[in-house]
């Protein structure tokens, strides 16, 4: 995700933070010390206030931590690769590579988030018991965790997509049903449903004065409505590729460059006669890189006379190749995640096609005009 970076690494898993998340820990800090703590503590200094309300928000974001790698946790231990936890202005989100193949494991990867956080909710609430007769400085941060704890794992079991709770439902629709896209279609819908019913108690609470939390509950629905709007096509990409390999709708016709020419030639026989903007690059019949238009301007103009391609592309070790039999619904993510328009399909170290991200729209167009990928959902 842009904007945000990582701040630690927890079982080779990278925890990033997104900058709209330190807005937040600022907004949350200010709003505890002006509010929550005030009323739950009072007669305390401001200072302490604010010392407070960093804290709690600081446990909070520990909170959404847990929460989020109770889902990697399990994720992985069902054989999926879990590569980042992001944390953001709405929560947490991990990157899990692949969707759960069975609705068993899509069950237990996301029943057991809002499970954390109520069970984090029940140990603050306990111990906010123990302690609450005295007058110490972890009563109220107790009851403010208790609380939001409380608040996570019941909002995160609303039945729509993308929540856990819309998870946990479409598992159970795809187990009833046995069809993934039967289940998804369902729980985007309810989703979005539940987006708007936020965002319209976002409008009222703006109107009706509360103007902050109003505004942060209008972004929160409009997030999800938008999560849902791309889960649900996520999933219609996937059904209607189902079975699709990727030597079906490669292009076979692809424009090579040699290797040991200068950028000079590149861009006065290849390039500019051709609009191109980048080109795979051969070593005899062996596939050796790419190179694009910035890999060119990275080298001086005086220089290209004197450079060869090879030497200015990017080499085939940092490509991402694909080859014709693997199934372009597991090579979409590769596309759709790095920013890439072309992936070179190898075979034996020969470059036999490309899979472009035109080819790919260009054939799911036909696809569904022909209706293909409804024929496929009800086989
Ligand atoms: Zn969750």
């Amino acid at each position: 995700m842009p904007g945000s970076f990582r701040i630690f690494r927890i079982a080779g898993i990278d925890i990033n933070i997104h900058i709209s998340w330190l807005i937040i820990l600022v907004f949350l800090t200010f709003s505890l010390a002006t509010g929550w703590f005030p009323i739950t503590y009072p007669g305390s200094s401001t200072a302490t206030y604010y010392l407070l309300g960093f804290i709690a928000s600081i446990l909070l974001f520990v909170s959404v931590l847990l929460h989020e790698l109770a889902h990697s946790f399990v994720a992985r231990s069902r054989g999926l690769q879990v590569k980042s936890i992001v944390l953001f202005i709405f929560g947490g989100v991990s990157n899990i590579e692949q969707e759960p193949q069975t609705p068993g494991i899509e069950f237990s990867m996301a029943f057991v988030g809002p499970l954390v956080s109520l069970l984090i909710g029940v140990v603050c609430y306990g111990l906010w018991f123990l302690v609450r007769g005295t007058h110490s400085l972890i009563v109220p941060i107790l009851s403010y965790l208790a609380l939001m704890n409380i608040i996570l794992g019941i909002f995160n079991l609303i039945p729509g997509f993308p929540l856990d709770g819309g998870r946990v439902l479409r598992s159970i629709i795809w187990k009833a049903t046995g069809n993934f896209q039967t289940a998804t279609n369902i729980t985007t819908f309810v989703g979005q449903a539940f987006a708007y019913l936020i965002i319209l108690w976002g409008i009222l609470l703006f109107f009706a004065g509360n103007a902050f939390n109003g505004l942060i509950i209008i972004f929160t629905g409009w997030f999800l409505l938008t999560s849902a709007q791309s889960a649900r096509s996520q999933s219609m990409l996937d059904t209607a590729f189902r079975g699709v390999t990727v030597n079906q709708i490669m292009d076979t016709n692809v424009l090579t460059v040699p290797a040991n020419i200068s950028l000079q030639k590149l861009v006065d026989e290849y390039f500019l006669p051709r609009g191109l903007r980048s080109a795979f690059v051969m070593q005899g019949d062996q596939l050796a890189g790419l190179i694009t238009l910035s890999d060119i301007r990275h080298v001086p103009r005086d220089q290209w006379p004197q450079t060869p391609v090879g030497y200015a592309m990017i080499p085939l070790e940092r490509l991402h190749t694909i080859t014709p039999q693997q199934n372009v619904k597991d090579v979409l993510p590769l596309m759709t995640g790095q920013d890439v328009n072309q992936l070179a399909v190898v075979q034996d170290g020969r470059l036999v096609g490309v899979l472009t991200r035109e080819g790919i729209l260009r054939s799911l167009e036909i696809r569904r005009n022909l209706g293909v990928d409804r024929n496929r959902t009800a086989s």
